[in-house]
């Protein structure tokens, strides 16, 4: 799908369900890892992740549509559009939209694993840890070098 394709779809379900236009940008966006979509509150697009297409289909993506055009209707009315708002949880029911996308499943994994790696300065010996440590308070354990926390994501 491209994003031509994906502009028209959230066109016609916007007329379709909410009997209003969408009059913003839909786009897929793949940096977006753990949602399936999001309404930017100052540009009113709606960038779109291309994996929960790929990996849970077109019904997915549609109920993804439906429930951005949510927040992207009630926002741009002035009406209660996060996900603890009246507004939004009736506007849901109304239109038969999913109240949280599926997240996807890899990149959950991801995150959950996450681990902090630390690093001997001297030795350059790598030690994974899955808490953050202080590492004023431990020495490496094959040379007592300092420690350094690695980046990562
Ligand atoms: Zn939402
Ligand atoms: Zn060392």
């Amino acid at each position: 799908m491209t994003d031509q394709e994906l502009q028209l779809l959230v066109e016609e379900l916007s007329l379709h369900y909410f009997e209003l236009p969408f009059l913003h940008k839909a786009y897929f966006n793949s940096r977006l890892r753990t949602t399936g979509g999001r309404y930017l509150l100052r540009s009113h697009n709606i960038e779109f992740n291309k994996k929960s297409y790929e990996i849970f289909g077109l019904e997915e993506l549609r109920g993804i549509i439906l429930h951005e055009l949510c927040h992207y209707h009630l926002h741009i009315r002035g009406r209660g559009y996060k996900h603890r708002d009246a507004d939004f949880r009736d506007l849901l029911k109304k239109v038969g939209a999913p109240r949280f996308c599926s997240t996807i499943e890899e990149n959950k994994k991801k995150t959950s694993s996450r681990t902090y790696i630390y690093e001997c300065v001297e030795c350059k010996q790598r030690y994974p840890r899955k808490k953050r440590m202080n590492v004023n308070k431990y020495r490496c354990g094959k040379c007592r070098g300092h420690l350094i926390e690695q980046i990562t994501d």
